[in-house]
């Protein structure tokens, strides 16, 4: 690999180190970038080579993550893990578009990645690095998605995996997957903030490559969600980019690949980027508010447990990038969170609830005043709607705790005769 292209860089800093080597923090304890040496990419055809190759057969050219690969890593080809992930669908819904308040509403639906989360794309990245430093066994604390990703990732790279989760706050749609691929999977009894803390301590104790969003190649990978979603829309610049943000990786990544997008050239202003979080767990939301150190929310909560995260490791690298786009924060509430996503599903597109808090987000920003309800908006899905059935089922049985659902559409039991079925149907 060509380690003279990048570095990695202290986001607290500015210390440096050149190419590969198992870190991910700064000796002051600051986190780290991959820092592209972009003076060496400019004036190249970028933009006409990632068209061209969405034509190729190569196996990385498929990849909606390999395709940008002189922005994401650029990897030795035989070191790279893929499935391929990305090539997701943009929708435009007047159904949700409508509920919003927006004219029009282009949802990139990441759950469509091969394990049904947008974690795919950083974790394709995340893996090869892995292999190419020859290591073996790798983990991460997850609320569900990430462990899910890395199990399929390690199998496939015949890697043994390791995913801690917090117990009884991870839904049956993702456990199942990190089971189904092998992984060891070991429940904390503690909060994800938890399982992270202790995750970190038993990598370093044991010598095992972590892959938490903490570490810089995987936000190297999410950057492709920004790059796919603007080649979607031919480099046309939306106006908005709206999103969740638990630990707040995905709003970092994104806001890290439009930056480099912008000094490259490649496109002429930055999107504004809105992060949605829950309202158990928002504490994004006074960071943004006061300017002042984000301060962790002990208990975090949220029926949205993608999201439920009370201390998010990249809030700094978040706040950057939306400072740069003069985006914003907001939160929703569970409820606004739950109807915002009934819509979604019965639009036929569907997702998981953490990626519905860009709906619901982007509702209440409009209703604020603070997103014109003729702004050229693109949100972000994060999940697939299967992730967590038992939050779906609950909300069409009215059996939610402490919820009572708008949009009902629970099942009728029938007798099995023609005229009660065909009076059932009528009405
Ligand atoms: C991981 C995840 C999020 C949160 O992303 P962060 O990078 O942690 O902010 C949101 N939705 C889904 C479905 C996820 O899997
Ligand atoms: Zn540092």
């Amino acid at each position: 690999m060509d380690d003279a292209t990048w570095s990695l860089r202290c986001v607290d800093c500015g210390a440096s180190w050149p190419g590969l080597e198992v870190r991910y923090r700064c000796d002051c304890g600051g986190t780290l970038d991959v820092l592209h040496d972009l003076d060496a990419l400019r004036g190249l055809p970028l933009l006409q080579t990632f068209d061209a190759r969405r034509a190729s057969r190569d196996r990385l050219d498929r990849s909606g993550v390999w395709r940008f690969r002189e922005l994401v890593l650029p990897l030795d080809a035989g070191s790279v893990v893929t499935r391929p992930e990305g090539n997701t669908a943009l929708y435009d819904s007047p159904r949700i578009a409508a509920y919003a308040g927006l004219d029009a509403m282009r949802l990139k639906h990441e759950g469509e990645n091969p394990t049904g989360s947008f974690k795919d794309r950083g974790m394709t990245v995340g893996i090869s690095v892995a292999r190419r430093l020859g290591m073996t066994r790798v983990a991460c604390a997850s609320t569900g998605n990430t462990s899910a990703s890395m199990a399929a990732y390690a199998a496939m790279a015949g890697m043994e995996a390791f995913v801690f989760i917090p117990d009884g706050a991870v839904a049956a749609g993702k456990l199942s997957q990190a089971l189904a691929y092998g992984a060891r999977t070991l429940k904390i009894a503690g909060d994800f903030d938890a399982a992270m803390d202790l995750v970190q301590q038993v990598c370093r104790a044991e010598g095992i490559y972590l892959l938490n969003s903490i570490n810089p190649f995987r936000i190297e990978g999410q950057k492709a969600i920004a790059f796919e979603l603007l080649q979607d829309l031919g480099w046309q610049v939306p106006d908005w980019i709206v999103l969740p943000g638990g630990n707040l990786g995905n709003s970092a990544a994104i806001g890290k690949g439009l930056s480099e997008l912008l000094s490259l050239g490649l496109i002429d202003r930055l999107p504004r980027i809105a992060v949605i979080q829950a309202e158990g767990a928002s504490p994004l939301v006074d960071a943004f508010r006061t300017g002042a150190d984000l301060v962790p929310v002990p208990r975090a909560s949220t029926i949205a447990t993608a999201i439920r995260i009370g201390n998010p490791v990249s809030w700094r690298k978040s706040l950057r990038g939306i400072r740069a786009g003069g985006g914003t924060v907001e939160r929703v509430t569970d409820a606004e969170i739950l109807e915002a996503k009934a819509v979604v599903d019965a639009a036929g597109v569907g997702a998981e609830p953490a990626s519905c808090a860009t709906v619901a987000g982007a509702k209440k920003l409009v209703a604020a005043g603070v997103i014109p309800h003729d702004a050229f908006v693109c949100g972000i899905l994060t999940g697939h709607v299967l992730k967590d059935a038992d939050t779906v089922v609950g909300y069409h049985l009215g059996t939610l705790p402490g919820f009572t659902p708008l949009h009902p559409n629970a099942p009728v039991s029938v007798p099995a005769r023609l005229d009660a079925l065909r009076k059932a149907i009528s009405r």
